[in-house]
Formats: C-alpha cells, sequence, structure tokens
C-alpha cells in the first residue's frame, strides 16, 4: 500500500518515512500541501496520507477538504499529523475530512496501529469497489452468450447515435433472428439450442472490428452497433456475418448443424435521434428478409420505412 507523507519539515520527513518503509508500505513524500493535493489528485494516488497541519501554499485540512470535494474512488485514508491538540483544532480537522489524527511528537507504535486501522477500512472500501464492479458488469451481460443483455447493447446505440449526430455521421444497425430456430430446440432439445446461442454470439462477435457492439437483444435476436457505418457498408457487414453463420457448421453434441439467420439493416438518421425507432426500423428490414425466404439481408432507411407508412 502507498502513503503519502506531506510535511514541510524535513526531518520530521525524514522519520515519516524511515519508520514507514521498514513497517512495508510504500512511501510517496510531499513538502507543502499543494505538492500533496497534486499527488493525491493524480489518477494512481496513493489511498493513504499523513498530512502536517501547517505547511507552506495549503493546510493539511485544506488538503483534507479538496479531497473529499473531489470524491475520489478509491477512498482515501487521512490521517492529520499535528502538534495542534486542543479539542477545537481536533474536531476542525475532522471536519474537514480527515479520519484520524496523531498529535506530534508522534508515538510510533501508536502511528503504526492508526495506520493498520486506516489500512483495513482501504481494504475493505477496495473489495465493496470491486464487487461493485462485478455486479454492474453482471447486470450488464447476457450469461449464456457473455455478449451485453439487451439494456446494455441498447445502451451503447443510444452512446453512438447522439455521438455520430454530433460528429455529423451515421451508424449502421443490424437487427437478426435465428431461422427457424424453434425446429432446433424441438429436434435437438434445449442444451443444444443454448449451445447454437453460444456458437452464434461467438461467430458474430469474431467477425467485427473493435469499436463495433453486438449484443443479444432477445431469445435469438442480435442487434449490432456499427458506428461510422453508412447503409451500404452496414449492410455489407451484415453479408459478411451471414456467411460466417451459414457458410460453416457448427458442431453441437456431435451433430453437425447449419444455421442461417435472417438479417434486418438500417442507418441513422440526423433528422431522429430516437434510437428505438433505427430498431424498429432494422426490424420491419428483418421482418421483410423473414418474408423473403430467410437467411439473407434486407436493408431499409428511416425515409422509406415512413413512406411505407403513408
Ligand atoms: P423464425 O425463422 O421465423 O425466426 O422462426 P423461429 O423458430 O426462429 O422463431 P420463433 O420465434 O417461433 O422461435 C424462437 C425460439 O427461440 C422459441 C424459444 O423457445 C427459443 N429461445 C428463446 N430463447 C432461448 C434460449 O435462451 N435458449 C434456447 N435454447 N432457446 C431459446
Ligand atoms: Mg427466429
Ligand atoms: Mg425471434
Amino acid at each position: 500500500m502507498r502513503v503519502l507523507i506531506a510535511d514541510d519539515s524535513a526531518p520530521s520527513r525524514i522519520l515519516l518515512r524511515s519508520a514507514l518503509l521498514r513497517w512495508g508500505y510504500d512511501v510517496a513524500v510531499a513538502e507543502n500541501g499543494a505538492q500533496a493535493w497534486e499527488i493525491l489528485a493524480a489518477p494512481d494516488a496513493p489511498t493513504m496520507a499523513i498530512l502536517d497541519w501547517v505547511m507552506p501554499h495549503m493546510t493539511g485540512p485544506e488538503v483534507c477538504r479538496r479531497v473529499r470535494e473531489a470524491h475520489r474512488e478509491p477512498y482515501t485514508y487521512i490521517l492529520l499529523l499535528t502538534s495542534k491538540n486542543t479539542k477545537d483544532e481536533t474536531v476542525e480537522g475532522l471536519e474537514a475530512g480527515a479520519d484520524d489524527y496523531i498529535v506530534k511528537p508522534f508515538d510510533e507504535h501508536e502511528l503504526q496501529v492508526r495506520l493498520r486501522a486506516g489500512q483495513r477500512i482501504v481494504d475493505l472500501q477496495m473489495h465493496l469497489l470491486q464487487a461493485r464492479e462485478e455486479l454492474r458488469e453482471r447486470a450488464n451481460k447476457d450469461l449464456l452468450t457473455m455478449l451485453p443483455n439487451r439494456p446494455a447493447i441498447a445502451a451503447r446505440l443510444e452512446q453512438e447515435v447522439s455521438r455520430c449526430h454530433r460528429d455529423r455521421r451515421t451508424v449502421g444497425v443490424i437487427l437478426l433472428d435465428l431461422d427457424h430456430f424453434k425446429k432446433i430446440n424441438d429436434t435437438y432439445g434445449h442444451f443444444a439450442g443454448d449451445a447454437v446461442l453460444r456458437e452464434t454470439a461467438s461467430r458474430l462477435k469474431g467477425n467485427m472490428r473493435p469499436y463495433d457492439a453486438v449484443g443479444r437483444y432477445g431469445g435469438e435476436e442480435f442487434l449490432v452497433v456499427l458506428p461510422n457505418c453508412d447503409l451500404e457498408q452496414a449492410t455489407t457487414q451484415a453479408e459478411r456475418m451471414r456467411h460466417r453463420l451459414h457458410g460453416s457448421t457448427m458442431l453441437v453434441d456431435g451433430v453437425e448443424m447449419r444455421v442461417s439467420a435472417s438479417f434486418g439493416v438500417t442507418v441513422s438518421d440526423c433528422s431522429e435521434r430516437n434510437p428505438d425507432i433505427f430498431v424498429r426500423v432494422a426490424d420491419e428490414a428483418l421482418y421483410r428478409a423473414k418474408a423473403s425466404g430467410r437467411n439473407c439481408v434486407s436493408s431499409l432507411t428511416l425515409q422509406e420505412s415512413a413512406a411505407r407508412l403513408t
């Protein structure tokens, strides 16, 4: 664990540093409050800090206040080191956001155990952050295919549509649906169906640029988001995916199967910001692909779709 020592007195810094190194900590050193804040505001900041109260440029409590205002994650555990030991000053230090304080000249053993107490809090918070990150990841993932789930891919589409709107570019949108998938389930069983979904996900994913995204939109429906793509490029990509799926058989439970999907393609349009509209148009194109015999790609623009409705 890295600990910042901020003290304007050189002998005090040397004393603290050697003690902390002896106890196995990594140490960063600042000679004044401004330097301390700079170190604590950096991306890889130490998670614990020992701040002297009186320092040039910025006092310990001031640094504390800034750190708390920044709401950093992970948490910075702050110990104020002070020769001030009146009750009012202690309260002031804690109110500034310090977690603990120790009075100078400090007792080495006391400092060591107080640091250990701080470390326990920092460790606990790290575990909580990790758990939250795992939960967040799970909440966005479809656990069968490990692709982004419907809310996650819809959010991605929304993000790309608004980004491209700003940059006056378009986003390609592909909605694809496996053909006669019910028959695979009925013939080979639900587990084989699941394996087909997993293999489909892997083939779709293996066929994309790094900044493209694919997610599981429904049971056997997938949504593909292609930033900076026009309709022609998106259609070409859909054709590529169709070939990738149908071009070779899948081996599921020792059975070779040839799977196909139908693809509906559209592209975002500067006149429309609602991403759901583009999914609806892609769905309309997908319906057309199904109607024209499946295992094919059909494309439709927003204008064409609107013209069909009027
Ligand atoms: P079409 O070509 O018209 O799309 O026909 P289809 O049979 O693919 O379409 P339909 O909507 O009739 O059937 C989809 C099937 O997908 C029905 C449902 O049980 C199955 N399904 C949905 N989710 C899962 C899943 O997670 N695992 C498995 N094995 N099957 C699923
Ligand atoms: Mg289907
Ligand atoms: Mg379907």
